[in-house]
C-alpha cells in the first residue's frame, strides 16, 4: 500500500548527535557536523547538534544523524569501552530502524563488528557495519578519490590509516577506489554502507568539498523522518572549486 504522505510541519528540524566530539575529531572531522548543521540552516530547516562524550547517554530516537569522527588508537579503546553496553544497544536499534549514521576512519572501524589493533588487541564494534578491520604495519596516508554509484560526483578527501578493513556479506562497499589505498590498499573497495549507516575513511573533512553527499545524507534523514522532502537548491560555487582542487591535485600526486 502507498505510503501515506505525512502532514510535514510548517518548520521542518533535524538533530545530529555528534559522538565523541573531543576523543574522536582528528582531521578536522568536526567540519562534517558543521556542514550538515549549516546546510540545513541554509534551507531554513532547524537543525540542533548534541555532544556526546564518555560517560554521556544517549537519547533514543531524538536523532535524525549521528556523527562519528575519527581518533588516534589509544581515543579509539577508550571510546570503545564506553560504547558498550546501553550507547550500542541504542545505536543498534537506530541503525536497523533506518537512522542515518556517518562513521569516519576510527568511527568507521568502531562501527564494525571489531577493530583489531596491532599488538592483535581485539575492540569490540557496534556492529552496524558489517565489516572487520585489523591494523597492519603500513599506513595508508594521501589523498582518495572514490566512485560511488548513488552520487553523480566523485568523493574527494584523505586517509590516514593503518587499519585494514573488510567487506561482509551484509554491508556494500561505499564504492570503488580510483585514487588511494582506500579500504584496505588491496580489494578496491572504499568504506561501507548498510541500512542508513555509512562509514568511510575520507577525512577532509569529507563532506564540506563533497556537498552532493552532505545532502544524500540530509535527504535521507528528511525522508525517514518526515517522508519525501525535497531539499532546496544552494550555491555550492565554492565547495565545488574546492572539490575540483582536489581531485585535480589527487590525480597529479598519483
Ligand atoms: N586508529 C585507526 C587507524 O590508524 C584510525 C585512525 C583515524 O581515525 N584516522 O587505522
Amino acid at each position: 500500500m502507498e505510503e501515506q504522505a505525512r502532514i510535514k510541519p510548517s518548520k521542518l528540524k533535524l538533530n545530529i548527535t555528534w559522538l565523541y566530539p573531543r576523543e574522536m575529531s582528528t582531521y578536522g572531522d568536526r567540519g562534517n557536523v558543521l556542514t550538515l548543521y549549516k546546510r540545513c540552516l541554509w534551507r531554513g530547516i532547524e537543525a540542533e547538534v548534541e555532544e556526546i562524550g564518555i560517560g554521556k547517554n544517549l537519547k533514543k530516537d531524538w536523532t535524525d544523524i549521528y556523527f562519528f569522527g575519527g581518533g588516534q588508537d589509544v581515543a579509539q579503546t577508550l571510546v570503545a569501552q564506553d560504547l558498550l553496553g546501553d550507547k550500542k544497544k541504542i545505536l543498534k536499534e537506530e541503525a536497523e530502524e533506518g537512522k542515518v549514521i556517518l562513521g569516519i576512519c576510527g568511527g568507521y572501524q568502531l562501527s564494525g563488528i571489531y577493530y583489531r589493533d596491532f599488538e592483535g588487541k581485539e575492540i569490540e564494534g557496534l556492529g552496524i557495519l558489517d565489516v572487520a578491520t585489523r591494523a597492519g604495519s603500513k599506513r595508508m596516508m594521501g589523498n582518495l578519490v572514490v566512485e560511488t554509484q548513488f552520487l553523480e560526483e566523485k568523493l574527494v578527501g584523505f586517509e590516514n590509516h593503518s587499519g585494514k578493513t573488510k567487506l561482509g556479506q551484509n554491508a556494500k562497499a561505499l564504492g570503488k577506489v580510483v585514487v588511494g589505498s582506500g579500504n584496505n590498499g588491496g580489494d578496491k573497495t572504499e568504506g561501507a554502507i548498510q541500512n542508513n549507516v555509512y562509514g568511510c575513511y575520507l577525512h577532509g573533512p569529507v563532506l564540506p568539498k563533497n556537498p552532493a553527499f552532505a545532502d544524500y545524507l540530509l535527504h535521507q534523514a528528511l525522508l525517514k523522518k518526515y517522508g519525501e522532502t525535497e531539499l532546496t537548491f544552494l550555491n555550492d560555487s565554492t565547495e565545488l572549486a574546492a572539490h575540483e582542487v582536489a581531485l585535480d591535485r589527487a590525480h597529479k600526486t598519483h
